[in-house]
């Protein structure tokens, strides 16, 4: 079967529409640790499993022997490398053929915090003998463009990337992706390095919102740790703060921003342009 972990997550939900017109529902199965939240998937003959990656016994009978898995990384930073070692344990257990792994751009040479734990798992899974395939992913639209209500509030693109470049592209470009990736062949023991073809700057992004609105917005750059108290102050928690405006710092450092076109390779097709996710989020906005 093709599984997919964190099914009921934004990328989860769409590798599976990818998965869905490539093959049939039937030879799916979409792990949730939440059963309620995959309703919608199971309702469209998607088998679904619950599992938890901080309870291993869940995850006993999750994988079956030569499932091509997607494990898609957990969102709480902190507790991941435990989490994520234990998928990988119960994926060798279960013998199955590959365990794609969503991991960080740039994969070592990212320096940031978020990207440790990604690092870790790497090492976690490349040790633990299992076929695996690491799509290092950059950053997605989506990161800036959920903020567009906030920018044309307050007329403002903020942030501590300073002049550094981002190649962002589409959630639903990596979600391709992986979805290519899992019903391909010939992606054990690789890694890619997935990136939008464009990298752009925080100026960039401000100026093509501007054009797009007719309205003058700006980007204003901040120390880290003045950025972490205004999104403290935006209801952020304050880890998740603090990883975003170290993650930018890594921005400014210029380690997102790598462009070998290897995603836009793997979906055959450019990778979506930031201005037209910037277009339709605005209409979304409406
Ligand atoms: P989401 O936060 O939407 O999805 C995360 C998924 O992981 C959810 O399905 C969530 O389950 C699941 N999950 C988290 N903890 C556990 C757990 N303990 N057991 C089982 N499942 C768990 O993020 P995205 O889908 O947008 O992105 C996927 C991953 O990529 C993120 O988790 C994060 O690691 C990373 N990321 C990458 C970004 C980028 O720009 N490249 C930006 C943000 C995140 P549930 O649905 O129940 O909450």
């Amino acid at each position: 079967s093709f599984v997919v972990t964190g099914a009921t997550g934004a990328l989860g939900r769409l590798v599976i529409e990818e998965l869905l017109r490539r093959t049939t529902p039937g030879e799916i199965v979409a792990l949730a640790r939440d059963r309620a939240k995959a309703a919608g998937l199971a309702a469209r003959g998607v088998e679904i499993k619950t599992a938890d990656y901080s309870r291993p016994e869940t995850l006993q009978g999750a994988f079956t022997a030569g499932d091509r898995v997607l494990f898609i990384s957990g969102n709480e930073a902190g507790q991941r490398l435990t989490q994520h070692r234990t998928v990988i344990d119960a994926a060798r257990e279960a013998g199955v053929g590959l365990l794609a792994y969503t991991s960080v751009l740039g994969g070592p040479a990212a320096t940031f915090s978020i990207a440790e734990e990604h690092l870790a798992t790497e090492q976690a899974l490349l040790a633990s003998g299992v076929p695996y395939c690491l799509l290092r992913n950059g950053w997605y639209h989506e990161n800036y463009t959920g903020a567009l209500a906030d920018t044309l509030r307050t007329g403002a693109v903020v942030g501590s990337a300073d002049g550094g470049r981002v190649a962002t592209a589409a959630r639903r470009d990596y979600a391709e992706a992986a979805a290519v990736v899992l019903t391909g062949s010939g992606h054990e023991n690789t890694v890619y390095e997935l990136s939008g073809d464009t990298a752009w700057t925080m100026a960039e992004y401000a100026a093509e919102v501007s054009r797009q609105t007719g309205r003058r917005i700006a980007y204003r750059d901040l120390p880290p740790e003045q950025y972490v108290a205004l999104l403290v102050e935006a209801g952020v928690p304050a880890l998740g703060a603090q990883l975003v405006a170290d993650a930018d710092t890594g921005i400014a450092r210029g380690e997102l921003s790598a462009t070998p076109g290897e995603l836009s390779r793997l979906i055959g097709r450019p990778t979506t342009p930031v201005a037209e996710a910037i277009a339709e989020a605005l209409k979304a906005l409406e």
